[in-house]
């Protein structure tokens, strides 16, 4: 089922149109100097989605103040790049939660659908369960989550504490792992 949704376009542009709405708030609350916002936005090559994604994900949305002296940058909170991960945010959940539960996806499987290798999971799995796990953000949140959800279970416990159908689910953890992706903004409460 988090196979199929993560072929889905429609997904993707469900996504899209979050992080879209997600830079508007960002945009219009300016600078904290009080000085506007100008896109700026970052180059990204994502992988993991399927191969018609848009243009629009070889770009993360971000923003350079234009006031003179300042041009201090502010990057939105995104539910599509997860930090720095070269994967979709959605990939790296998902995949990563197939890998867990009674009936685990084998590795070979994985590979060949969203061009995951091991080591690329086992260094995924560590950071949910060890750098994601012990961090700031899911030390002060995962208080919201019950029932609670222990770090070996991370991130498919996570996926499965929300309710409705797969793409909701998917949704849903996006969008409550939204602060950690950006350092630069404080709308959505900080990430790291
Ligand atoms: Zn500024």
């Amino acid at each position: 089922m988090y196979a199929e949704l993560l072929g889905d376009a429609r997904l993707y542009d469900l996504l899209q149109r979050i992080d879209e709405d997600l830079a508007r708030q960002v945009r219009a609350a300016g600078c904290l100097c009080g000085g506007p916002l100008h896109s700026a936005r970052y180059r990204r090559k994502p992988r993991g989605g399927p191969a018609e994604l848009g243009a629009s994900y070889e770009h993360r949305l971000s923003f350079c103040c234009a006031a003179q002296g300042c041009r201090k940058r502010t990057t939105p909170p995104s539910v599509r790049f997860l930090g720095r991960k070269v994967y979709l945010g959605a990939v790296v959940v998902l995949v990563s939660a197939l890998r867990q539960g009674p009936t685990p996806t084998r590795v070979s499987v994985l590979h060949e659908l969203f061009g995951v290798g091991e080591r690329t999971l086992r260094r995924w799995r560590q950071w949910w369960q060890q750098t994601f796990a012990e961090g700031a953000f899911w030390r002060a949140a995962r208080g919201r989550i019950l029932p609670v959800v222990a770090a070996r279970e991370l991130p498919r416990g996570l996926v499965e504490r929300f309710t409705g159908a797969a793409s909701d689910q998917v949704f849903h953890v996006l969008r409550f792992l939204a602060p950690i992706t950006t350092t630069s903004c404080g709308l959505l409460g900080n990430g790291l």
